[in-house]
């Protein structure tokens, strides 16, 4: 049976690209993206960027997710708030690691952050993912559920995916290192999140809720991830500020969709 689950590549430039140069790739990518169906598309450039990108994204099926927020507004000087992503973006990637691990952030904050987003309409890309070392120490498992299990814990579940929430499982040591997970271990720990879903919320949210795989995504690799059943799209760096190579992992997850 087709999975009901609409696949969802989502484009993390990070802090790339000018406000005109993000206005060259949202153009590249609309074009290029044209005529493919079955694929949700989601560009994510800097706060900067957004209502240029917005603006040229108007009248197209493809969304615009911000990289972050702030769950209060006030004396916060340099963050945006929740509400002021609201109306503009669809998307809000909560908890990358680089927020985590570069920026402090912890599973309270990550919490607060996903209740914010969910409270002013935003769909949360909640990102998750162990380090090497916890890896190597076989404590996969373990991180990745306490990480899970911290951000949505009290969430509504139904809220979240009615929204289109998502879930982005991204290992800290593939995440631009260009050692990406292999498909069926990436497929496995997505299995163990959407159990997890299962207890924290109900059977029928978990099998409706998309999750994402993150960590060296290309168009070479990405079929090895879209063939996974459990996996149901991508969240993708560096090659997201490519034209021709983000339209091609597009492309070959359409492909690849439609033969699963
Ligand atoms: C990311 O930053 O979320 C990411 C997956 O980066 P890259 O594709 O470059 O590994």
């Amino acid at each position: 049976m087709a999975s009901p689950r609409t696949p969802i590549i989502a484009g993390n430039w990070k802090c790339h690209k000018t406000v005109e140069e993000a206005r060259a790739l949202a153009e590249g990518v609309l074009h290029g993206v044209e005529g493919i169906d079955g694929v949700e598309v989601v560009l994510c450039p800097p706060s900067v960027s957004l209502t240029t990108v917005s603006k040229c994204l108007e009248g197209h099926s493809l969304r615009l997710g911000a990289q972050n927020l702030y769950p209060t507004e006030g004396a916060y000087t340099g963050e945006v708030a929740a509400r002021m992503l609201a109306g503009l973006c669809r998307y809000v990637i909560l908890g990358h690691s680089e927020r985590r691990h570069i920026f402090g952030e912890d599973d309270a904050l990550i919490h607060a952050k996903v209740e914010a987003a969910l409270a002013h309409g935003l769909a949360p890309i909640l990102c998750v993912g162990e380090t090497l070392e916890e890896n190597e120490r076989g404590r996969t498992e373990e991180v990745v559920s306490r990480q899970v299990r911290a951000a949505l814990e009290g969430v509504d579940g139904r809220h979240f995916m009615e929204l289109g929430g998502v879930i982005a499982y991204e290992p800290v040591w593939a995440i631009g290192t260009g050692r990406p997970c292999y498909g069926p271990t990436a497929n496995a720990v997505i299995g163990m999140i959407r159990h997890l879903l299962a207890g924290l919320y109900s059977p029928e949210i978990a099998s409706a809720l998309r999750i994402q795989y993150g960590g060296s995504v290309n168009a070479a690799n990405i079929a090895e991830f879209m063939e996974q059943p459990e996996i149901d799209g991508a969240l993708v760096g560096g090659a997201s500020l490519r034209v021709e190579e983000f339209v091609a992992i597009v492309r070959r997850t359409a492909e690849v969709r439609g033969l699963r």
